[in-house]
């Protein structure tokens, strides 16, 4: 039966995007996911399903109509630029670059988690993970940065609310950098709680203090260890949850906050990804008929990822 299944979306096109050679955020990232969940056997436990793409009238639920046309607009740009021989890359940032692929990834990053709300809503799957990339926490309403193009959890939580009448959705951001994206567009919304915990001070150099009421942003200094981070999500993540009685729980699900990732410096591992990830399944179980669905951020040790994501989706699939 598989509305006892986790759900595992993702698109061929995720593969395809990438920003250069040495660039951290690669496809190898998906590729390493794939192959730890294949040799473990979890991705048979999993029901696989293919990402769409998302509507720009999805979209706009959490992007303003001008920065998605000017996405567009860029990629069909780059074309121009290649047939000129000019570079395959046109940048956004210093370290966020769209390729011939970028559009279409970014439209099915976003379809994933969409799709996957789709069939938990609908009681075809308990949950689902989205091995999706570009990432989506850093892209504002009005503006792609950090690797991010569309906010794919915040159109999610937006979409659940707007198309399936929930009142309360709650996201959940454990990447190692603050989700200043997510809160960009969803500061101040009362059908939403955020809670997130990042290291700080550092990238994007945001969070510090929340910008509303809804955001439970908790910072951390490097070399931060699990432990302590269980504490704090004890401390200040599940009262705010528990009280909010969230009715479906998004989850923003970076790695790189693992003590093997370089681009963070904080002490997690996979025994705390799971731990985080029970706490999580306890609160949806309780108020939100365990609907969850999480979408990948960060996350950049290769290694690390995969036995990262395993560990996730182990508490997610119950193996
Ligand atoms: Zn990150």
């Amino acid at each position: 039966m598989s509305a006892n299944k986790t759900g595992y979306f993702t698109h061929g096109s995720c593969r395809l995007h990438e920003m250069g050679p040495g660039h951290p955020e690669c496809p190898q990232r998906l590729a390493a996911i794939d192959d730890r969940l294949l040799v473990t056997g979890v991705l048979d436990a999993l029901e696989r399903r293919e990402a769409p793409e998302a509507s720009l009238y999805d979209l706009e639920l959490a992007h303003e109509r001008m920065h998605i046309a000017a996405l567009r607009g860029l990629g069909a740009e780059l074309k121009d630029q290649i047939a000129a021989g000019g570079s395959p890359y046109a940048y956004v940032d210093p370290d966020t670059a769209l390729n011939l692929h970028t559009w279409d990834a970014a439209l099915h990053a976003a379809g994933a988690a969409l799709a996957a709300t789709d069939a938990v809503i609908a009681g075809e799957l308990r949950n689902a993970f989205c091995a999706v990339r570009p990432p989506g926490h850093h892209a504002c309403r009005d503006r792609a940065m950090g690797f991010c193009f569309f906010n794919n959890v915040a159109v999610a939580a937006r979409y659940a609310l707007a198309r399936h009448g929930l009142k309360r959705v709650a996201i959940v951001d454990f990447d190692v950098h603050h989700g200043n994206g997510t809160e960009d567009i969803l500061a101040g919304d009362p059908g939403v709680l955020m809670v997130g915990i990042f290291q700080h001070p550092f990238y994007p150099w945001t969070g510090e203090p929340p910008s509303a009421d809804n955001m439970v942003n908790v910072p951390v200094p490097a070399y931060t260890r699990g432990m302590e981070v269980r504490e704090l999500v004890e401390l200040l993540w599940i009262p705010r949850l528990e009280q909010f009685r969230p009715q479906m729980i998004f989850v923003s699900a970076g790695f790189d906050a693992h003590r093997e990732d370089d681009l963070g410096q904080l002490g997690l591992t996979e025994n705390d990804y799971a731990w985080i990830t029970h706490r999580i399944r306890d609160i949806a179980d309780r108020h939100a008929q365990g609907r969850i669905v999480s979408s990948l951020e960060g996350g950049y040790n290769l290694g690390a990822l995969g036995r990262s994501v395993e560990a996730h989706v182990r508490v997610l699939a119950d193996l």
